[in-house]
């Protein structure tokens, strides 16, 4: 059993529950450490069909007051254990947005941020299916290729402690996505980020929101897997929960998939800490 999911949402973006909510779920279920990272709001220009930007920029000192209240009181969970509240967001990394990112990410003091690419562009490609099923092999090499050159720039921004979802650019096209990870050149590209990543002293996460998702894999896939476990990365597990019931989703599975890869050990950032935990805690 794994004890802490550090990537969860509640109901000031697109999520569904308070964050009050959502830890008591998280206590309910015994975990030991809960990291609340809503998204950060975007500038005008990166929009999916549904935004939530104005209702999130709206309820965002509310949300940094009701999460940091919960940090503040901790509560016992269902094994009388204390489950510590973590306070981060999941920030975007946006083209030619860097300083809004920086201003965004000195906004609040926050344990971690979570570094994420859902934008390629403009384009949320995670937003839809549509632009995906018409879309030619050679097309989605083309955005895998920008998607990984605008995720190892998010890391070489040193903002973030934690990169979430490391290839959620095969959300929608898995199949072609590994065709494409076989290729020498891509592999060298995944892999140069990696080395970045290393670098910066950051974790990857391992997350089971893609296990919910179209690809119906997990975040990242076993060849990404294998190449961070080459370079001893650290380990983050993430549900990436939009409601209570997703809290801690699938991470017996999680657990057994990096375990066989090497991986006994995970972390977490508390105020520019890490903190180290063996599987089992
Ligand atoms: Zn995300
Ligand atoms: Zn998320």
């Amino acid at each position: 059993m794994l004890y802490a999911d550090l990537h969860i949402h509640t109901k000031y973006s697109h999520g569904n529950n308070t964050p009050a909510e959502m830890y008591a779920k998280a206590c309910s279920l015994g975990l030991r450490l809960v990291g609340f990272t809503e998204h950060s709001p975007r500038p005008k220009g990166f929009d999916y069909t549904h935004e939530y930007r104005d209702a999130l920029t709206a309820m965002l000192p509310t949300y940094v007051r009701e999460v940091c209240a919960l940090r503040d009181n901790p509560q016992k969970g269902a094994n009388q254990e204390i489950c510590q509240v973590l306070f981060g967001m999941e920030m975007d990394w946006l083209e030619d947005e860097e300083d809004f990112a920086r201003a965004s990410a000195k906004a609040f003091d926050f344990d971690y941020l979570l570094g994420s690419v859902h934008f390629i562009g403009h384009w949320g490609f995670d937003d839809g299916v549509d632009p995906w099923l018409t879309a030619s092999q050679e097309q989605c090499e083309t955005w895998y290729e920008d998607y990984f050159t605008a995720w190892e720039a998010m890391i070489c921004s040193g903002l973030y402690a934690i990169a979430a979802h490391p290839d959620l650019i095969k959300i929608f096209s898995v199949d072609q996505f590994h065709i494409w990870l076989q290729k020498p050149q891509a592999q060298a590209q995944v892999g140069h980020a990696l080395d970045c990543l290393r670098k910066q002293g950051m974790a990857m996460e391992i997350s089971s929101a893609g296990l919910r998702k179209r690809c119906h894999e997990i975040y990242p896939c076993e060849a990404i897997m294998a190449m961070a476990a080459s370079r001893e990365i650290p380990i983050t597990f993430a549900s990436d929960a939009h409601g209570v019931n997703d809290i801690a989703y699938g991470f017996d599975i999680l657990e057994r998939y990096a375990a066989r890869f090497g991986y006994r050990e995970h972390c977490a950032f508390q105020h520019g800490k890490t903190r180290t935990f063996p599987f089992g805690e």
